[in-house]
Parts: structure tokens; sequence; C-alpha cells
């Protein structure tokens, strides 16, 4: 994990922002303290035979809360990954799951591994021996502990979790809801491997949308035409550059990877360097963009939109003072520290917060997880029933007009949603209605300044309500 020598620990910089919402809030000191505590972490330790030899890895599962149920958060494949960063990830999962509404608790797991030192083969079957792990202790089942895809893992390891679970519980009915992100066609949901991404662009659309916000960030007008730089093009950079390029003309004028950066004022085409670095597997010797070899500068460079979507405290006391943008969007966990966010917010500089802006992946995981214990595609009963109602209302209005409906518009009368349409705009709504949240509570607390500390107060609000209820408190 990334960490300055200066500077507190993720875990410690999750926990001071929450201190600072909770004082703003005036939280009862017990309650405060029992929203925070870590309810539980394992660490394994297993032997995996690889290429004759024996190789012990170590890996841990978090579980922050369990005040509903399942427990939920990622599992990342990192060299650094360690149990202070998991702990921090699962306690921000907490926070994520309250503040967009999925009825679930807080958990993340880490394997201590680089993953591109091994094959396809070997990763199965460390994922696989992982997995049993987790299961025998008791911290991966669809009702208790479910995992998804983060840093370093996607789809084909969660679909290696999901068939290792089944084989260890065939008598569980809901056997494929222990993990989300599976591939589409085992048991996963379509627009789960962009929803983060595209939470990310929903979450920026919907600042947009309210005139006040943007001037607090010294911009003003629509979202076509702004500059934005973009940290890391995995899974979340990738999607949230692409759509917010493609869908609402911003224009991506640097992006940085962990071997340089590309720089072009006129823009560059995300998917045209996705694609150069699906191939290439460097974004070097890109044609159309300057290439610059020390990329974190390039994190100070002006910019209407900054997007972080790699790693946790990029953004920290050594470059706080530097950063020129007007909006940083926390697409990745933690990558501004506790300093470094007062450095800016009182520079000016709008930060809407991780536990908002990247919740759109375990919100589409939730979409997932109903479907799996319902054991039906979204859409199925009435897609077909919604197109035979636009059928009979185009009929209608041809005869009570006496002209004809239109081939575009009965088009888009007659089509019945799909899933992917039904997880759109299930995924557009909650991240409207959570921003609205977070801004209603900046605008009517008096102790609270910034959006961060506007989301953990409206997250840490009810959690401490569902406390309440099942009578802890
Ligand atoms: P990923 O592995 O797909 O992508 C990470 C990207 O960052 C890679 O392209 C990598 O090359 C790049 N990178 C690594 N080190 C870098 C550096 N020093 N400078 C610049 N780029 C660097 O991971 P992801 O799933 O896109 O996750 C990114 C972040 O988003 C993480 O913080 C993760 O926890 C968070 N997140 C992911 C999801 C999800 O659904 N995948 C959900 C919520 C939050």
């Amino acid at each position: 994990m990334t960490q300055f020598s200066n500077e507190p620990s993720f875990r410690e910089s999750v926990n001071l922002s929450v201190d600072k919402a909770m004082t703003a809030m005036n939280l009862d000191p017990g309650i405060a303290q029992a929203i925070k505590a870590c309810n539980a972490v394992l660490q394994v330790q297993f032997p995996v035979k690889i290429r004759g030899k024996v190789e012990v890895f170590t890996g841990w599962r978090a579980t922050h809360s369990t005040h509903r149920l399942p427990s939920k958060g990622g599992i990342r494949y990192a060299p650094y990954a360690d149990q202070d960063e998991v702990e921090a990830l699962a306690a921000l999962m907490t926070y994520k799951c309250a503040i967009v509404d999925v009825p679930f608790g807080g958990s993340k797991g880490a394997l201590m591994i680089d993953p591109s030192l091994y094959n396809r083969e070997e990763l199965e079957l460390i994922t696989r021996r992982f997995t049993l792990e987790l299961v025998r202790k008791g911290f991966l089942s669809p009702s208790t502990n479910v995992p998804a895809p983060d840093v370093g893992t996607g789809q084909r390891e969660m679909a290696w979790i999901a068939d290792t679970y089944k084989h260890l519980h065939p008598e569980d009915i809901n056997y494929i809801a222990c993990v989300t992100g599976k591939p589409v066609h085992h048991g996963g949901i379509q627009g789960r491997v962009e929803a983060t991404g595209r939470g990310v662009q929903f979450a920026v659309q919907e600042f947009f949308r309210h005139s006040a916000d943007v001037k607090m960030a010294h911009m003003e007008g629509e979202l076509d035409g702004k500059t934005c730089i973009v940290q890391g093009l995995g899974n979340v950079g990738y999607h949230a550059t692409k759509f917010l390029s493609e869908e609402n003309g911003v224009k991506i004028t640097a992006v940085i990877e962990h071997d340089g950066a590309l720089i072009s004022d006129d823009g560059i085409n995300i998917e045209d360097l996705y694609q150069h670095i699906t191939e290439h597997r460097t974004i070097k010797n890109f044609p159309a963009a300057r290439f610059e070899e020390n990329g974190k500068a390039v994190l100070e460079k002006e910019c209407d939109i900054l997007i972080p979507a790699a790693l946790e405290s990029q953004i920290n006391l050594e470059n706080a003072d530097r950063i020129k943008t007007k909006l940083i969007v926390e697409a990745a966990n933690g990558p501004v520290t506790f300093g470094a966010d007062e450095i800016l917010t009182k520079k000016g500089v709008v930060i809407i917060p991780d536990a908002y802006a990247n919740a759109g992946g375990v919100t589409v995981s939730y979409f997932e997880w109903i479907r799996n214990i319902s054991h039906i595609r979204f859409g199925r009963m009435q897609k077909r029933h919604d197109e035979l109602r636009g059928h009979q209302m185009a009929a209608m209005l041809e005869e009570a007009t006496g002209s004809r409906v239109s081939e575009s518009m009965r088009n888009n009368i007659t089509r019945g949603a799909d899933e992917l349409d039904l997880v759109r705009s299930g995924l557009d709504d909650t991240m409207r209605l959570a921003y609205q949240q977070i801004r209603n509570t900046l605008e009517s607390e008096k102790n609270v300044h910034d959006l961060r500390t506007a989301c953990y107060v409206a997250s840490i609000t009810k959690i401490t309500r569902s406390y309440l209820d099942i009578g802890v408190f």
C-alpha cells in the first residue's frame, strides 16, 4: 500500500474523516465507537504447489459490519495488500452501502500476490484454495459474506469462487449468489462490468445538474466541453472516461498510468487508447498524444475534473498544494489522504467522495445478488407485455389523431425494457438520490462544510437508525 511516513495510514485516514462527521453530528461516543469498530478480521496463510515448488500465500477478509447481511465487498489481488488496507476498505464499504441504500454490511478481502507473475491455471488453483479457506472459516456465503471484483480480480476469478463454493455446498439453492461480478452466462448481470464507471458518470452528471454546486467548484455551465484527467485506465477509469467523453462531451486531456502519462489538449480518444493498451500492454507509443515519463506529476496539470481511478493515497501532503483541478471525483477508494483533503478543501477544490462516487459497483452487485436469489433475469416477465402495451398505445394514437405515428416514435413506445435498461435505470436513480441526500445534508447541517463530511453524516445517520431498529443501542 502507498503510504507516506508523515501521514496517517489509510485506515486511520478513513477513521479521521468519519470522526469529523461524527463530531459534526454530535454523535454519542459509545455509538460512534460501535459503528467504527471492525467486527472481525480473518488472516489465512495457505500453501499451493506452483511449478513444482510450494509457495505460501497470505490473504485477509475483514467484516466491518453485520447490522445488515450479507456483508459485501470486493477481493483484490495486489502485492502491496495488507491488513490495514483491508480494514479501511471494509469500513468504507459499510458507509458506501448505507449512502446508496444497499441493505448490506461492509466487508473486504485481499490476497497478497502479484497476479502478473502467474498463469491462468496457477491463478485458478490459488483462487480456489483461497475460496476454500474463506468458506471453511465462515467468511463466504450467499447469506453472510459476498465478495466481488476489485483491483487485480475480475469476472474470471468470481466464476472460480462461485464454482468452488457450489462444490462445497451443493445443497445451497442460492449458491450462485455467494459472489457477484460473475460472467453473465454464469449467473452475472448485464451492466456489472461497467457499473462502477457508469456510476461515476451518473455522479458527475448529477453534480452538474446543480448549478450552485458547479459554482462552488468555481465552474459554470454544462458538462459538455469540460476538461478531465484520469489516473488509472483499468476497469473503473476506462469506463468512466469512455462514457463521459463519448456521451457527455467531456475532453480527456491526460491519462496517467503506472508507466507514465499521455497528454493531449485536443482530447484523447479513450476507446483507441484502450485498444492500444490491450494490444501492447503499455500506454507508450500511442500515436495521438504526447508521452510523459513522470506520470504522477501530471496529476498537477490544470483541468476541470480530476478522476483518480487507480490506488489510494495518490494525492497526499506532498502534492496536494500543487493540484490545480476544480473538482476531484474519487473513482478509486481513498485516493486523497485526510491531510490532502484538508488542504484541497481550504483551496476551494470540491471533492466528490469515494464512498459515494464509486458506489455504482456495489449497487449493481446488489441487483445481481437479488437476481441470483430470485432465480430470474430482470425484465423476463414483463418485457413482451410492455411491448404489447406499446403497440396498443401507438394504435390508439393513430386512431385518435388520424395520422400515422412515426417509425422512431413507434420504436420508442413499443420497446420493452430489457435487463440492461433496468440496471442502468436503477443505477441512475440510486446515484441521483444519494447525491441529493448528500447535498441536502450539506445545506441543512450547520457544522458540515464539504461533500465528504456530508456523505458520512448522511450515511452514519442511516447506520445509527439501523442499529437502533435491531436493538443494539
Ligand atoms: P484495475 O486493476 O482494473 O485498474 C487499475 C488501473 O490503475 C490499472 O490500469 C493499472 O495499470 C493502473 N495503475 C496502477 N498503478 C498505477 C499508478 N501508480 N499510477 C497510475 N495508474 C496506475 O482496478 P479497478 O477495478 O479499476 O479499481 C480501481 C480503483 O477503483 C481501486 O481503488 C478500487 O478499489 C476502486 N473500485 C473498484 C470497483 C470495481 O467495481 N472494480 C468498485 C469500487 C471501487
